[in-house]
């Protein structure tokens, strides 16, 4: 199995079973996000206590980039201080974004996974919908948050 394939392999299960699809109890910040290229819908939700996201989950509907995307992140930024959730999605966004991706796939780990996404700049927007969604939480803005 080459890497794609295993990539390939991570999405699908995250997207059949997402983890942390749930709502936390408590919680204190919410945000919404909606992808309307594809129909994606989010809802995340997540306890912020001091600077620490101590606890996330989200309830959602989408393709499976978009809600393999959502699980893994809550994986990932579960435990983690807003610096720290800052320069995740700033590797994350990079490695989708840049000519170059990402230089530094080590430190996203599992996010990784989402590496050949970068190819097909409409499924940017399904795997970055999460994080845009995070970041309205974490903003408190209300509204809803879009990919476009
Ligand atoms: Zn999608």
């Amino acid at each position: 199995m080459d890497l794609r394939e295993l990539y390939q392999e991570v999405i699908l299960d995250h997207g059949k079973n997402p983890r942390n699809h749930r709502f936390p109890e408590p919680h204190n910040r919410e945000g919404r996000g909606y992808n309307p290229l594809c129909g994606d819908k989010v809802t995340l939700r997540l306890q912020l206590d001091g600077d620490t996201i101590s606890d996330v989950g989200f309830v959602g509907q989408g393709c499976a980039i978009s809600q393999a995307s959502c699980s893994t992140m809550t994986q990932a930024i579960k435990g983690k201080t807003l610096p720290e959730v800052e320069e995740l999605f700033s590797k994350f966004h990079t490695m989708l974004t840049s000519d170059e991706g990402s230089d530094d796939l080590e430190a996203l780990g599992k996010l990784a996974v989402f590496a050949g996404v970068r190819e097909f700049p409409m499924r940017v927007k399904c795997a970055t919908l999460g994080w845009h969604t995070l970041n309205q939480a974490l903003g408190d803005a209300g509204g809803e948050a879009t990919t476009e």
